[in-house]
């Protein structure tokens, strides 16, 4: 039997205003996924509770690790007068009990339409004294009903600088960078964190959720692990050399936000998955080191390209179907191209500009055999649409949980990737970037391959050594 029978095998009409499966979640949940980048923050949902209890059971379920957050617990009430005295109750609820070093504010869809103003209740919160000396209440905008949880993640991100960053020596710090991941796992930013060390820089990353949301069983919980950026870090950021932003749709405005607000220069770049978007990062860092690459890098490298090498005839010629955020999706293409795969099918709920022409770019001559669509009608529904239709189907599925149905339905391989992973264990530890994340990835791919292949070859070709 198929989950997603009512799914038509021939396109319907162009949809204007229905979404169905949307390729995207709530902006509140990026904004809350940030803001725990912070250490010792507590991000605060200014809403009503099942917001919150959404959010954060998304990224529960994702990291499989509590994602604290405190709410303001909107009732009708609230929802009539405004939710002002709902969040002064609640910072100073949450700084008597909790004892956050911040409280990051982002709003939600009713907060929103009510218009409530959070720098205002802010102030008048410091006005009553519910702020204690050296405590800090920032905020973001997030109206769910317009962006993506991208759009949530990157608004926390430049609040960050807004609230923080300042310009205070005479001089930039030679030799050190800032460092905007991008939302990418835990382990993604332990790992360019790692290359970054090993170029031997100096480095302030932010957002950083490595040591929070995938911080180790210890037998007492910390309701603050050990993780995440510090404020003097954030401060700080004001005086590096350089920021590198990885993505432009997560880390971009942060990282002009930052070149405005301290003169800190800023190159963003796509994210570093894959051999060539990989180079580009290390070719980047090692114009502030002198102009050296390790040893110990060149060997990973290395070790890339003799995979890609030795499994090439297992990827060649093969399609593949992507959903997921911007970012993700135009890095993974490059490296489905780099090894002669074509990523056939493409959508992202997420709204922005330029990811058509980035994926343009990435596809080249290719472009006229893909099918590419952003907005909140390029969603699940359509790209099932497109794999019905198309006789050849396609090899492979790559994206996050939710293709698990028309994975079933259409019998195709699936690699998971992105956000949420709420079915599988594994990428909150395994990085994806860097040459050893693409190495994970292409073992990923070239398993499920290889799987399929075991699965169905007839018993005379069922071969020991592939
Ligand atoms: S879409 Fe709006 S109402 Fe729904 S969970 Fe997100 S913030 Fe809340």
């Amino acid at each position: 039997m198929t989950l997603l029978r009512h799914t038509p095998a021939e396109e319907t009409a162009r949809r204007e205003a229905l979404t169905v499966n949307p390729a995207k979640t709530c902006q509140p949940i990026g904004a809350m996924y940030a803001a725990l980048g912070i250490h010792r923050c507590l991000p605060h949902s200014h809403g009503s509770q099942g917001c919150c209890a959404y959010h954060r059971s998304t990224l529960s379920r994702h990291y499989k690790e509590p994602a604290m957050a405190g709410t303001s617990s909107f009732t009708e009430g609230s929802s009539v007068f405004g939710g002002q005295s709902n969040l002064l109750a609640a910072i100073e609820n949450i700084f008597t009990l909790y004892d956050p070093d911040v409280i990051a504010v982002h709003t939600t869809c009713l907060s929103e339409t009510i218009g409530d103003d959070i720098p205002q209740i802010a102030e008048a919160a410091a006005d009553k004294g519910l702020i204690p000396e050296g405590k800090r209440v920032i905020h973001c905008n997030t109206p769910s009903y317009v962006g993506a949880h991208t759009t949530g993640f990157s608004n926390m991100t430049k609040a960050m600088v807004d609230y923080f960053a300042e310009a205070k020596a005479d001089e930039k710090a030679a030799g050190r960078v800032n460092l905007i991941p991008g939302w990418v796992e835990p382990a993604d930013i332990a790992e360019l964190k790692r290359l970054v060390a090993l170029m031997g820089l100096d480095c302030i990353t932010f957002p950083d959720t490595s040591g929070v949301l995938d911080a180790p069983l210890t037998g007492a919980h910390e309701m603050y692990p050990g993780g995440g950026t510090t404020v003097d870090e954030l401060t700080a950021a004001g005086d590096s050399a350089h920021t590198i932003a990885l993505g432009p749709i997560c880390s971009g405005a942060a990282a002009k936000a930052l070149q405005a607000k301290c003169n800190v220069p800023q190159t963003t770049l796509p994210l570093p998955i894959g051999l060539h978007a990989t180079d580009r990062f290390v070719m980047k860092l090692r114009e502030f080191n002198g102009g050296h690459v390790p040893a110990e890098i060149a060997a990973e490298r290395g070790r890339l390209l003799d995979l890609i090498t030795d499994m090439h005839q297992y990827f060649y010629g093969k399609t593949a179907a992507l959903w997921g955020d911007p970012d993700q999706l135009v890095s993974l293409s490059e490296l489905l191209m780099s090894v002669d795969m074509l990523p056939k099918y493409v959508v992202t709920g997420t709204p922005g500009k330029k990811f058509i022409k980035r994926m343009g770019e990435v596809l080249g001559d290719r472009a006229h055999d893909c099918r590419v669509e952003q907005g909140s009608c390029a969603d699940m529904f359509m790209m099932h649409q497109w794999i019905k239709a198309d006789p050849a189907k396609v090899d492979l599925l790559i994206g996050n949980t939710y293709g698990k149905y028309i994975a079933r339905d259409e019998d195709i391989p699936f690699v998971r990737h992105g956000f949420p992973i709420l079915d599988r264990i594994g990428h909150q530890h395994m990085p994806t970037v860097g040459y050893r994340g693409a190495i994970r990835l292409l073992e990923q791919i070239l398993n499920a391959f290889l799987d399929r292949q075991d699965r169905d070859a007839p018993e005379a070709s069922f071969e020991l050594t592939m």
